[in-house]
Order: C-alpha cells, then sequence, then structure tokens
C-alpha cells in the first residue's frame, strides 16, 4: 500500500480499479517477478514485438503513404522491431533480473534513447523520439486493454495520468469513470474545473502518480483530502468504505435543501447559478437548484470537434440550455479559447507565453468571421429566455467597446435579414484581469453586468500559472491583493447600478462564502454539484456576522491569517463542511 498526497479538486471518494492513461511522459513502476514467471514474461516481450511488427505493416500499407520521409521513419521502427540484439538485450533483462516484461521494455528503450539524443549529431539525436515511439506501440501491445483509451469502458474505474486536457476529462463517460488522479495541474485548471462539475472525484499535483500506479491496480481517491492511495489493504479500504457511506448521506442531505431559498438568517435573499461546459449539464444545475447559469464556457464546443463549430451548432447547444431554464437566467461568456484551453497543436503557431498570448476576446477580435457566427446564434437563441451575452478576458476600454461594436454589427445583420433576436439583451464582461478590475468603474458605464473570474483574476493578479502544481501552494483567493481588487469591483458594481456576478472557484470555497456575501456579493455562479454545500452556508449566517467578518479580513496583511480567521470562523458556523 501506497498512500500520496496531492491537491483535491473535485470532492468526494472513489475506489476501483485503475486505468493508466498514455502521455509522452509515463515511466512502468520497476516490479519484480518470481523467478518461475520469467519465462512467460519472456513469452510477452516475443508476442508484442511481432504485434508491433504486424500492426506496423498493416499501417504502412493503409495508409499508401507516400512521403518518403514517413516512409523511413516506418523502415526505421521496423528494423529497431525485428533487431535480435534488442530483444535479447530486453530478455536477458527480464532473466537476470525478474522483472516485469513491461519493465524491461521500458528501461532498455529509454536507456537507448538517451544515448542517442546525447549524439552531437542532428539528425542522429533526433531520432530518440522514434525509440520512445516504439516503446510506446510495445508497451500498448503489453498492456492491452488496460492503457487503451476510456472509450469503451464497460466497468468502473479510476483514471490515472501525467495530465489530461479539460477536453479529454470531458469526454469521460460519467458512468464508469468514478475517480481521477493527475501527476500535475493546479485546482483551477480546466481540466479540474471539468471534473468538478462533472461531479467526478479527482486529486491532482500527486507527484509520479502515473508511474506508481500499474494499470489495473486498485486505488482510493479521496477528493475532499487530497489522497491517492495505491494498492490499499483491506482494512484501509474498509475505513474509506465508510467514509463514503458518511459522504454519501451528507450528500444526500444537502440535497434535501435543493428546493429551499437561498437566504440569509436575517433574510438576505442570494441568487445561485451554475457554470456550465455543455448543455445537458443544466440537468445536473436543475438536480442541485441552480437557478440559471451564470457561466456558459462555450469554448468546449470548439474544443470538441476538428471543425469550427456552425452557426447551428452554437445555435442547437445554447437552445438545450435555454429552454431548460425558460425565464431563468442563461449567461453565454463568447468563446474563451487559449491558454489551457487549447491544445498547442492546434495552432497553427504556437505561442511562447500562451496566458499572456492571444486567447479570449483578442482572438474572436481577430477572427471576425467566427466571432460573428457565434454572436449571431447567441442573439438568435435570446428570443427564447433571460439570455445574457458575456465577454471574457476583457482588459481596456477600446477592447469592449470594439467587441459591442461587433456585437451590433451583428444585429444590424439580423435586422436586415428580419431575424428576430432581444434588442435590449443584457451584456456583460468578466473581471479577470487587474487591469480590468482596476478600471471597472469606467467599465461600469457601457456593460449591464459584470462576473468576477477569480481563477484568472488570481493567476493574473499574483502573476501565478492556475495550472501549474509547482506553484500551486501561492495561488489563494485570501492574498489580500486579490480580497482588495475584488471589494473594489464590488464595490464599482454597486455604484454604477449594474449587476454584479461572481463565477471563479472561489464561489464554491467554504470558508470565502460568508466574506463574499459581507462585501455585498448576492449572485454566486459555480460548478453544479457544489452549490447545495454553499447554499447551506449561506442559509446558515447572517449579513450582520458576515458584514463584521469581512471588516475585520480587510484590516488583515497576511494570506495565512486571512485563511485562518475564515476557516475559523466557517467551521464554527458549519462544521460539517470541512
Ligand atoms: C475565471 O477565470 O475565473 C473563470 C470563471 O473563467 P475560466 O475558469 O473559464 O477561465
Ligand atoms: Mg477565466
Amino acid at each position: 500500500m501506497e498512500v500520496k498526497k496531492g491537491i483535491g479538486v473535485s470532492p468526494g471518494i472513489a475506489i476501483a480499479k485503475s486505468v493508466v492513461i498514455d502521455s509522452e511522459e509515463y515511466r512502468i513502476p520497476r516490479r519484480s517477478i518470481m523467478s518461475s514467471q520469467r519465462k512467460m514474461e519472456i513469452k510477452r516481450v516475443r508476442e508484442a514485438f511481432l504485434d508491433a511488427v504486424a500492426e506496423l505493416s498493416k499501417l504502412d500499407e493503409a495508409q499508401s503513404i507516400e512521403e518518403r520521409k514517413i516512409r523511413d521513419i516506418f523502415a526505421v521502427h521496423m528494423s529497431f522491431l525485428r533487431d535480435r540484439s534488442l530483444r535479447k538485450k530486453i530478455t536477458d533483462l527480464i532473466y537476470s533480473e525478474c522483472l516485469t516484461a513491461e519493465y524491461a521494455v521500458s528501461t532498455t528503450l529509454r536507456e537507448i534513447a538517451t544515448r542517442i539524443a546525447q549524439v552531437k549529431d542532428a539528425y542522429i539525436s533526433e531520432r530518440a523520439a522514434d525509440i520512445y515511439d516504439i516503446e510506446r506501440r510495445l508497451l500498448k501491445h503489453l498492456l492491452g486493454e488496460k492503457r487503451e483509451d476510456v472509450a469503451h469502458l464497460t466497468e468502473e474505474v479510476v483514471v490515472v495520468a501525467h495530465q489530461l486536457s479539460p477536453t479529454q476529462t470531458a469526454g469521460f463517460n460519467r458512468t464508469f469513470v468514478k475517480g481521477i488522479a493527475t501527476d500535475v495541474g493546479g485546482r483551477t485548471s480546466h481540466s479540474a474545473i471539468v471534473a468538478r462539475s462533472l461531479g467526478i472525484p479527482a486529486v491532482v499535483a500527486v507527484e509520479d502518480v502515473s508511474a506508481a500506479v500499474g494499470a489495473g491496480d486498485m486505488v482510493i481517491i479521496d477528493g475532499n483530502r487530497g489522497v491517492v492511495v495505491i494498492s490499499p489493504d483491506d482494512e484501509t479500504v474498509r475505513e474509506y468504505e465508510q467514509y463514503l457511506r458518511d459522504f454519501e448521506r451528507l450528500e444526500h442531505e444537502l440535497d434535501a435543501i435543493r428546493d429551499k431559498p437561498a437566504v440569509t438568517r436575517d433574510g438576505t435573499q442570494v441568487q445561485m447559478l451554475g457554470n456550465i461546459e455543455f448543455p445537458d449539464e443544466t440537468q445536473i444545475v436543475l438536480a442541485k437548484g441552480g437557478q440559471g447559469i451564470g457561466l456558459y464556457r462555450t469554448e468546449f464546443l470548439y474544443l470538441y470537434n476538428e471543425q469550427e463549430p456552425t452557426e447551428s451548432d452554437h445555435y442547437e447547444a445554447y437552445a438545450e440550455a435555454v429552454l431548460a431554464f425558460t425565464y431563468r437566467p442563461v449567461v453565454i461568456r463568447t468563446m474563451d479559447l487559449g491558454a489551457d484551453k487549447y491544445t498547442q497543436s492546434k495552432r497553427y503557431t504556437p505561442e511562447p507565453n500562451p496566458c499572456l498570448g492571444l486567447r479570449s476576446i483578442r482572438l474572436c477580435l481577430q477572427d471576425l468571421s467566427m466571432f460573428k457566427t457565434q454572436l449571431r446564434a447567441i442573439l438568435r437563441v435570446s428570443v427564447l429566455g433571460d439570455v445574457k451575452i458575456m465577454f471574457p478576458l476583457i482588459t481596456n476600454l477600446e477592447e469592449l467597446r470594439h467587441a459591442k461594436m461587433i456585437l451590433h454589427d451583428v444585429m444590424e445583420d439580423l435586422d436586415e435579414e428580419s431575424i428576430p433576436y432581444k434588442h435590449d439583451i443584457e451584456v456583460g464582461i468578466m473581471i479577470e484581469t487587474p487591469s480590468a478590475a482596476l478600471t471597472a468603474g469606467t467599465l461600469a458605464r457601457d456593460v449591464d453586468f459584470f462576473s468576477i473570474g477569480t481563477n484568472d483574476l488570481i493567476q493574473y493578479t499574483l502573476a501565478v500559472d492556475r495550472g501549474n502544481e509547482r506553484v500551486a501552494t501561492l495561488f489563494s483567493a485570501g492574498e489580500p491583493a486579490v480580497l482588495r481588487l475584488i471589494r473594489a469591483v464590488v464595490q464599482d458594481a454597486y455604484r454604477a447600478k449594474i449587476g454584479l456576478h461572481i463565477c471563479g472557484e472561489m464561489a464554491s470555497e467554504p470558508e470565502y462564502i460568508m466574506l463574499l456575501l459581507g462585501m455585498g456579493v448576492r449572485t454566486f455562479s459555480l460548478a453544479p454539484p457544489m452549490i447545495p454545500e454553499v447554499k447551506k452556508i449561506i442559509r446558515s449566517v447572517t449579513i450582520t456576522d458576515c458584514n463584521q467578518l469581512t471588516r475585520k479580513i480587510l484590516t488583515m496583511n497576511s494570506r495565512r491569517q486571512i485563511s485562518n480567521y475564515l476557516m475559523d470562523a466557517t467551521r464554527k458556523i458549519i462544521p460539517e463542511v470541512f
């Protein structure tokens, strides 16, 4: 049994066998075998080589590859796979050291790759990538289904990977994928957000978990405490099964307040909205008592398809959400591609610093035809319910005005075509850059509402990558700089009499709820599974207490002091949420 610590990013407990997903960097753990098993392992190696050769020949025929270069690459792979001395090296290792076939293949090939990579001649050193490719191909045959993709699951599993993209996470079959653990990531990385939205327990930043877990190992994922237990003993499994039952009971109790209003003990009404990435998540929002959608992350429409979505793709996706919430708000955020919501390989020109690059609204303002297609669909769907438009990553007034100008152009086009839309549709912006927060008073004159995106606001204010586990401890909403910005934005929104939402992950962290209420936030938008817990906190406090707590917090200059104070205060009122 091995216990590893990481960051719990999506609550819940999962106990199941693992599927380890391939990634460039996976390593196979060193496992010994009994000497009686050596023959069997050597046979497995021979079969894997034969299968890999057969696969490669098929690939070569089927694709009728013309380019010499690609043919050459396959030829190199083939010659390696047919090289008897390579196979002998692997089988000798199994024989002399009693190791598994996977480990012997992986170490032998990696050793060769490392040596080749060190050769001064660039042509030769670049061949190291081919060796890794051959390693991957052989391991795929050795590990078979267990290391296959997770598209065809038939039993419950936990997924272990070095890293997952948001798109991979979103594609998981929720019936079978019960938990996730990755080597890297942070609380607000987008795959963590997706896991939370889907209600899949997840722990990220678990050092080397993908190397430590073997395919098919029993694994416990504790998303509440950020713990992963590999090959647990019977007693630990029993303890966790009990813990799981308790957790499910608490969830059940929370679900019981689904239809109760989100109102504080002294009568202040709060609006609870859901953040979604896909239209079918509206059902989870409804099931958890959400009163609408405060953030529809539409970029998943682009990430999921190879082709750019058409106007009707957009329309259909939005209509499904809007119709589920007739006459309740649905805030559709225009496409926020870029940073970790874009694979660099999908880009024509990979950027050295994508978080500060051509992302989000900047990309839209450069690709007007793509932007207008989306705006047309949002406007057309606006007649079906209470639809609002929101622009992400606004940094200054010119950018906002430019985006609004394009919106008006699209409105004129629709007028000319006599296509109906809501002429007075509300337009809002995300406040997620320090520049927008500092100039919120000015921006407020041009919009109907603000939505504070604390994930990016924290990232850009503290210069801490939201998805990088190495700096994860520096990423905190409790930093005085962040709190001052949030408070200023809330005050500017109040002064300008415009709407104010909060939609970053801070809105679902129990210790910040009283503080946000005390600052004046009355609309929370969060991952749907978290709605009942936050509602429970809201129903347990008074605004008078929240105001007092906020006054006290704003006098503090240290994050640690702030965090401790908030934890204690929240724990006193509702100990069960911790
Ligand atoms: C945010 O930045 O806080 C936010 C809600 O947007 P996203 O997480 O999609 O970047
Ligand atoms: Mg953001």
